[in-house]
């Protein structure tokens, strides 16, 4: 499925349609002229949104996202845009996704966490978290004095997790698939997914947040079972891949 490679089909469908070529075009507009001319001589140069996960490093994850025009929402080529990063939270295995992980700088995410995923984890903070789009989101903290410390992981920081203290009860409000605004209230995991993802949209990454001494690579024991050997994947299945290990370690 992800082997389609953002296929040409996906590509053209978008092309084609004024949101996402306006999309491109304030894209485009954000690059340094270095950046752009570096795109110009290489046309095998992918072009956002991507079928992959950008990482760490990539300007395009530090810079804070646009606000989403309404009118946009209901379009096809931003249905497209929200489809393919389902596609790619489902292929990935992962809790939740922003826009600027796939190139795209603007304030959207989807998050949303399965039964049978917590069960795959070994932990009671872990918890279901209903699948929901979230375009232009905000949160209230409903309490400043309760904070909790867990250990969390990026897709865009691939193969390393640390502690990060975030608040324990927020309120939040984002429009929906459909343009819809939504308000609820999010507790424990859910709300430090949705804290998360908001960061992404405003340019901040975990590991500004995280407690520096308590980054760890996710294979470290991996690597000196084998002595060395042992490989971080950035593709489809990197949680399956990392399960495997946490078996054959146990
Ligand atoms: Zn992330």
């Amino acid at each position: 499925m992800l082997g389609k490679v953002l296929s040409s089909t996906f590509v053209t469908k978008c092309c084609t349609v004024n949101t996402m070529s306006q999309i491109s075009r304030r894209y485009a507009a954000k690059k340094t002229l270095t950046q752009r001319y570096q795109d110009f001589f290489n046309p095998s140069f992918p072009k956002p949104p991507y079928n992959f996960i950008c990482q760490i490093g990539d300007p395009i994850l530090r810079q804070p996202c646009d606000v989403v025009d309404e009118s946009l929402i209901n379009t096809p080529g931003f249905q497209d845009m929200i489809a393919h990063m389902w596609e790619l939270h489902r292929t990935h295995e992962i809790l939740g996704l922003s826009a600027p992980q796939i190139g795209l700088p603007l304030q959207v995410a989807v998050i949303g966490f399965t039964e049978a995923q917590c069960k795959e984890r070994d932990s009671k903070y872990i918890a279901p978290i209903p699948h929901r789009v979230l375009i232009n989101p905000k949160f209230k903290v409903l309490d400043h004095n309760i904070k909790v410390t867990e250990s969390e992981g990026c897709a865009s920081v691939c193969g390393y997790s640390a502690e990060v203290s975030r608040f324990a009860h927020i309120q939040v409000e984002a429009l929906n698939e459909k343009g819809v605004k939504e308000t609820w209230k999010a507790s424990g995991f859910e709300a430090r997914a949705i804290q998360h993802e908001i960061d992404h949209l405003q340019g901040i990454i975990f590991v500004d947040k995280m407690e520096a001494k308590s980054l760890e690579c996710s294979v470290w024991q991996h690597v000196n079972l084998y002595k060395g050997q042992g490989y971080i994947s950035f593709g489809p299945g990197r949680r399956t891949f990392l399960s495997k290990i946490q078996r054959l370690l146990s």
